[in-house]
Formats: structure tokens, C-alpha cells, sequence
């Protein structure tokens, strides 16, 4: 993929997500990796989603040397870097605020394996990942040690996180994560919730 594809897939996906309430105001980030050309392709700071176009984005190395862009890079680039770095299959990360999945962050509670669609989307329940102070590599060496055959995990009062091998897979998962927190959230409040039995959960994998 060369770099130009990469900015437009990164632009074009920061702009559908914003437009999907994924990200509120200029929170949230994502990004590609391509570890032939070790580049990273990410989310500036602070740019309105509205507006950005991508001669915007910014392309880096995962030690942060910044190879092309006008701005500064997402603050979470070392978020991105930590897991690229340790998760080879992993070509792409979005990272998100989206109200309900952050909700159970704030409550320092992963979202159980409540509904089929989690298990081949998400390898699960969606695990929490202890909090880490934002900007740090921490946030990602925290997500890498939770991300076990799971597929996007929750930060502590902080956030959301989706991997994949392209953007297309990392943001349907974002949206998934954030459908089942809806849900589980809903159904909560109608009382206990059941969540899927083990021996389903597997029956499900081994599909
Ligand atoms: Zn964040």
C-alpha cells in the first residue's frame, strides 16, 4: 500500500467514524502500519474531523521519528507504536471515546460475552486494561497484555481500542465494541444480565 492510500484510508475512516459519534470532538485517533516501509500513518492532534483532509495526517516511525505532515502526531502515537511492535499481525488501530464501551471503562469493568455476534468479531468478552496516564506507551504495553485472542479491549476511564489487519476490520470491531456496551447497558437495567456459558462461547470458536 503506498503512503498516499494509507492518509486516505486514514482520513476517510476518522471522518466516518466521527460522523458515527465514535469520536466527540477531536478525541479518539487511528492509524495503519506497514511494516515493509516501517511506516506508521495516524491522526493529528488536535485537528477538527470536519475539516481534516490528508495533507493533515502524519506519517511516522514507530520511535516517532515523523517522516511527512504539518502537525504534531496524535498524542496516543506510542499507544499505536506499542502495538504494532508487539503484535505483528496487527495492521491497523482505532482508538475511540464512544460513550457506552467507555462507561464500562469508567467503571472499571470489561463488557462480559453477552451476544453471538462477540465471539468471531471481538474473540469475546472485551477485556479492561489497567489505566496508564495518556501519551504514554503504558496505555498500549497495558492493552498488548489484555489483547489475548481478543480483538479490541477496554482502557480504564479512558477508552476504547480495536485492532485489525486493516482499518476497514479495526473500526467495524470499534463498532461492534460499542454496540454490545449499548446493549449490555440496556439490559442491565432491566435487571441481571446472563451472559454466554463457556462451553457455548467455545462451541462458537471452534466454527
Ligand atoms: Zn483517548
Amino acid at each position: 500500500m503506498t503512503v498516499q492510500a494509507m492518509k486516505e484510508a486514514v482520513c476517510a475512516w476518522s471522518r466516518q467514524s466521527y460522523a458515527e459519534h465514535l469520536f466527540a470532538g477531536t478525541s479518539g485517533n487511528l492509524s495503519v502500519y506497514d511494516p515493509e516501509q516501517d511506516v506508521m500513518v495516524i491522526t493529528p492532534s488536535s485537528i477538527p474531523y470536519e475539516t481534516m483532509t490528508e495533507a493533515d495526517i502524519m506519517v511516522l516511525r514507530l520511535d516517532g521519528t515523523v517522516l511527512e505532515g504539518p502537525h504534531k502526531p496524535s498524542s496516543e502515537w506510542r499507544m499505536h507504536a506499542a502495538l504494532y511492535r508487539e503484535k505483528p499481525e496487527v495492521g491497523a488501530v482505532v482508538h475511540t471515546h464512544s460513550p457506552y464501551a467507555t462507561a464500562f471503562a469508567v467503571n472499571n469493568t470489561g463488557i462480559p460475552t453477552i451476544l453471538i455476534e462477540m465471539v468471531p468479531f471481538l474473540g469475546g468478552d472485551v477485556p479492561l486494561a489497567p489505566f496508564a496516564l495518556p501519551g504514554t506507551e503504558a496505555v498500549g504495553t497495558g492493552a498488548v497484555a489484555v489483547l489475548k485472542e481478543r480483538y479490541g479491549c477496554l482502557l480504564a476511564n479512558h477508552g476504547v481500542l480495536a485492532i485489525g489487519k486493516d482499518l476497514e476490520q479495526a473500526h467495524l470491531r470499534a463498532v461492534y465494541i460499542e454496540d454490545a456496551a449499548r446493549i449490555c447497558s440496556i439490559a442491565m437495567g432491566h435487571g441481571p444480565i446472563v451472559t454466554m456459558s463457556e462451553a457455548d462461547i467455545a462451541a462458537m470458536r471452534g466454527r
